[in-house]
């Protein structure tokens, strides 16, 4: 059984020598579960449908799909839904959210509901607050690994910019920092990807660099030649 919260499952573990799973915590919409009304229009949830609007009164377009014109395997892996996975559970979104923006399980097995930051607010976790203070106050450390796959790095990578560079730029270290743990297969994929980013970085750096001593020294040849004139 899952206690909902990776975080609270860590420190009983931690605390109490409980075994409780580590298993994914907060909002199951796009993850595990979908909602299907009615007439088969099938929506991430039963808040986050086509009339969903933030609280500035900007409609959230969720298209209506139907499990009963095409399959529900079908919507649930299209674009449209893995698009929406990225957008809402985006780390940087959720930066509002007290102590997930501190938690190294956010983005990774933990996907707090995205209803408060689509419509701006705050949302405060208290049972995971509650759990932070704890661990401090007793000195408790949580340095459980969190195991996580090549696409668990990419798709946080797709829509959390700062993390995208830190990964680039210092793979072990961010991998580290989060406690996060990978086997061989998939921490060979990063480094060819990283590494296929750091190649490009550079080629782009290398033109930009090309292109920029051009135009200086076309600018100075310019300069020349009105001073001769003159
Ligand atoms: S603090 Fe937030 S991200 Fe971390 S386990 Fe709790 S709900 Fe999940």
């Amino acid at each position: 059984m899952g206690l909902g919260s990776p975080l609270v499952a860590e420190y009983l573990n931690k605390k109490y020598g409980t075994k409780f799973p580590i298993s994914p915590g907060g909002c199951n919409a796009l993850t595990t579960k979908a909602f299907v009304q009615p007439d088969g229009a099938m929506f991430p949830c039963q808040e986050l449908t086509e009339h969903f609007t933030t609280r500035g009164g900007k409609k959230i377009a969720i298209p209506r799909q139907s499990v009963l014109e095409s399959s529900a395997k079908d919507i649930w892996e299209s674009k449209l839904y893995n698009g929406l996975l990225s957008a809402f559970f985006k780390p940087d979104a959720l930066k509002n959210y007290v102590p997930c923006n501190q938690c190294k399980y956010l983005g990774s097995i933990c996907w707090p509901c995205p209803i408060p930051s689509l419509r701006g607010d705050r949302l405060v976790m208290h049972n995971c607050l509650l759990t932070m203070k704890k661990v401090k106050e007793e000195g408790i450390e949580l340095n459980d690994k969190v195991q996580i796959s090549c696409q668990d790095v990419i798709n946080r990578a797709s829509s959390d910019p700062p993390f995208r560079t830190e990964i680039v730029v210092s793979t072990d270290k961010i991998i580290k920092f989060f406690g996060y743990q990978m086997d061989t297969k998939d921490m060979r994929q990063i480094d060819n990807l990283t590494g296929m980013m750091k190649q490009d970085i550079r080629s782009r750096l290398k033109n930009f660099c090309t292109k920029h001593a051009e135009k200086t020294s076309k600018d100075e040849n310019v300069n020349k030649i009105i001073i001769e004139n003159n």
